[in-house]
């Protein structure tokens, strides 16, 4: 087997050279190292507020590129456990972890839910990071995880969470997926949903620190509580979002059948999410790593704040047989009428804002006027 050294954060790790596909093992994925340094930013960000020691676990560890930075990078991270089924895998982590000399590793290979299962209650943070849904993993993931631990799910099954394969989210999800200008934003929330859902069973509440999406993957990141009362009250932020083909109007409702004021019935997508996917106090504390890091982190920051809907422009103009415009002057001219408005981490043209569809629009016409 070929393999080669790189560097990335504070490690240095041996690679499998071949081609990453389903069926090979991924021992690297290059796409995913903003991933890493900001799942390293939100851990460090959490260990602002506490002196606890941090058990961890790698899931799904490739190369065992994510553990051992944490091991590296993150104070308050003393143990990880670096598993992989896969033994060539699990070969290539060892060697790693003798590399980075790097103390506090242990290194298995066991199937991800037999070993989640043989540790009930144990670790503080848990990271699954699979080639495809993390759905398989959650419920053993949802009893492994302590009171006031964290959890870091990735998805990349996009397809089915972002409309393309709505049988396939229904199935895997227990929810209906829909494409629309905003399908990204959605499949996080059905994701997030699905997360809630499944810790809920076992009397723990979800609380969303930081989900969000990349070109390829959706990442969700929150607080993990032993408590029934926010289990339920994690439960009682699912709802459905209704969205209106024909005018664009959408909103979020704990019902997934009505009719839009300009007539056509809604079309919906749910059940999912429907609270903040930034905590507000939480991404204060995240410090960036590098430039591109900080701009998305700038972005979060005057998101979070803003209490409303996300808008693709082009689609509004689209959809209205209007020019398009840039973002932030959108966002400029919302502000100016009183409401808020940002840019969006969703990216691309999408604005955040509590202004109404009607609002936005007249907004793009006195554009055109000028
Ligand atoms: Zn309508």
């Amino acid at each position: 087997m070929q393999t080669k050294q790189i560097h990335e954060g504070a490690a240095k790790v041996h690679i499998y050279e071949g081609k990453i596909t389903k069926k090979d093992p991924v021992f690297f994925n290059p796409e995913m190292k903003f991933n890493r340094d900001i799942s390293i930013a939100c851990l460090k960000a959490v260990q602002m507020r506490t002196d606890e020691k941090m058990i961890i676990c790698d899931l799904l560890s490739g190369c065992g590129i994510r553990g051992i930075r944490y091991l590296l990078e993150v104070p308050s991270v003393d143990y990880a456990l670096l598993n992989d089924a896969n033994p060539t895998a699990f070969k290539i982590i060892k060697k790693n972890v003798e590399l980075n000399k790097v103390t506090g590793a242990v290194c298995e290979h066991l199937e991800g839910n037999i070993l989640l299962s043989m540790h009930n209650n144990k670790f503080n943070f848990i990271d699954i990071d699979p080639f495809g849904s993390p759905a398989p993993f959650l419920d053993n993931a949802a009893r492994a995880v302590r009171h006031n631990g964290l959890l870091g799910i990735t998805a990349t099954d996009l397809g089915p969470l972002a409309g393309t394969y709505p049988k396939t989210c229904l199935r895997r999800y227990g929810a209906m997926s829909l494409k629309t200008d905003v399908m990204h934003e959605t499949g996080v929330r059905i994701l997030t949903g699905h997360i809630i859902r499944t810790l809920s069973k076992y009397d723990k509440g979800f609380l969303p620190l930081l989900c969000f999406c990349s070109r390829h993957y959706y990442r969700i990141f929150g607080k993990v509580k032993k408590s029934r009362s926010c289990a339920d009250n994690a439960v009682a932020a699912l709802g459905y979002l209704l969205y209106c083909r024909k005018c664009g109007k959408r909103k979020y409702s704990l019902f997934n059948k009505e009719l839009c004021a300009c007539g056509r019935e809604y079309d919906y997508a749910g059940p999912l999410y429907t609270g903040s996917l930034i905590d507000i106090d939480f991404v204060q504390m995240i410090e960036p790593m590098d430039s591109k890091m900080e701009k998305f982190v700038d972005i979060l920051r005057e998101e979070s704040k803003v209490d409303g809907l996300l808008y693709d422009i082009h689609e509004i103009c689209s959809l209205n047989k209007l020019d398009t415009l840039k973002r932030d002057y959108l966002v400029t001219h919302l502000k100016e009428k009183g409401y808020s408005a940002s840019e969006s981490a969703f990216g691309g043209h999408t604005i955040r804002t509590d202004a109404p569809l009607n609002t936005i629009i007249k907004c793009i016409k006195k554009k055109e006027s000028i």
